[in-house]
């Protein structure tokens, strides 16, 4: 590797959606079903997913879930017919699960309470909630989840638990340059008090049928563009700038000053983006070859070093980790 070639990470994952009921009606999302349609991830589901994971060699369980879906009328008889007594005990075990399968969790389960928050902590060796803009918005009209209040509440929750921490804003779902900017601006301003922020993810809309922004237009280039460079010069250098490679060209990002790819698959679709495939990660390694481009956790390395992670994903960070707090190289392809 040449020593001036910039290092540029990603992280291999699955993606493992708990329940896809939530109280919320964003304006953009076709991940959120009715009652009658919504799931629980059955325990086969989770064991088949976790296996696969483990065979192609990811490191990192990512678990979704709408949220609050315990306030959804319904939810109760879909814990019942699932067996399942208590949601938050079921997404524990399933992190057990993923850690016996030697992938770590990192759960975005919506906003949470302190108690449910400091029970996850433990099994996760990340966790994440994105901000999406500190506007409000005609897209989040339904959505009580999304007052950005309570979400810059729940960040600094657990930046006081010492949580490492992933959130991102969105673009193109009806806010302004301006409001990117002050979004990211209160991002910044929780690290510097509390230090937890490892990653922001720019996202752009992917606009779906069936949601009140199936018409709206995809963000340009130039736009998504603009906002990673807003980021890089208002976030500290030690808060990585991720821009998902399915949805947006990376090289022109990574110019901008964008430094990770985000979680990647081999086994399962981007649940959120269903119809914009992962790239292969060899075909990655090719198109990005001028680039460092190493695989990382879903922990980064300078909250391994200073021991943020979940303590039951010790062990398993250890053995994955190599010196510089990456995934050690031999256990690629
Ligand atoms: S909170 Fe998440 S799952 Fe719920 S409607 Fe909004 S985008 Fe969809």
């Amino acid at each position: 590797m040449n020593s001036k070639m910039k290092t540029l990470t990603y992280s291999k994952n699955i993606f493992l959606p708990v329940t896809n009921l939530c109280r919320n009606r964003c304006g953009y999302c076709s991940f959120r079903k009715e009652p009658k349609d919504a799931h629980l991830l059955s325990r086969s589901k989770a064991l088949h997913l976790l296996e696969q994971g483990a065979l192609c060699g990811c490191s990192e369980a990512l678990f979704t879930m709408g949220e609050s879906p315990g306030s959804v009328l319904g939810f109760e008889s879909i814990l019942a017919n699932a067996g399942v007594a208590d949601l938050m005990d079921y997404l524990v075990e399933l992190c057990e699960l993923a850690l016996e399968f030697g992938l770590l969790p990192h759960s975005n389960a919506g906003l949470l309470g302190e108690e449910d928050l400091r029970r996850l902590q433990p099994y996760n060796a990340s966790m994440g909630l994105m901000l999406e803009t500190t506007a409000r918005l005609d897209a989040h009209a339904q959505s009580p989840g999304k007052r950005p209040d309570l979400r810059l509440q729940y960040m600094a929750l657990a930046g006081r638990l010492r949580i490492p921490f992933t959130t991102g804003i969105m673009v193109g779902i009806g806010e302004s340059q301006q409001d990117r900017i002050d979004a990211l601006r209160k991002i910044a301003h929780l690290h510097s008090v509390f230090g937890h922020i490892q990653e922001v993810i720019i996202q752009p809309l992917d606009p779906k049928s069936g949601t009140a922004l199936e018409n709206a237009p995809r963000p340009e280039i130039m736009d998504i563009r603009r906002t990673v460079e807003a980021a890089r010069e208002i976030l500290p250098p030690d808060v990585a700038i991720q821009v998902p490679p399915n949805l947006v060209d990376p090289r022109p990002m990574l110019a901008a000053g964008a430094t990770d790819l985000g979680g990647i698959s081999p086994v399962t679709v981007d649940g959120i983006n269903p119809d914009r495939p992962w790239p292969d990660e060899v075909e990655l390694h090719h198109r990005l070859s001028d680039y460092n481009l190493r695989e990382r956790l879903p922990v980064y390395p300078r909250f391994i070093a200073m021991g943020w992670h979940g303590h039951e994903t010790r062990w398993l960070v250890d053995f994955l980790a190599d010196e510089d707090g990456l995934r050690a190289k031999k256990y690629i392809f």
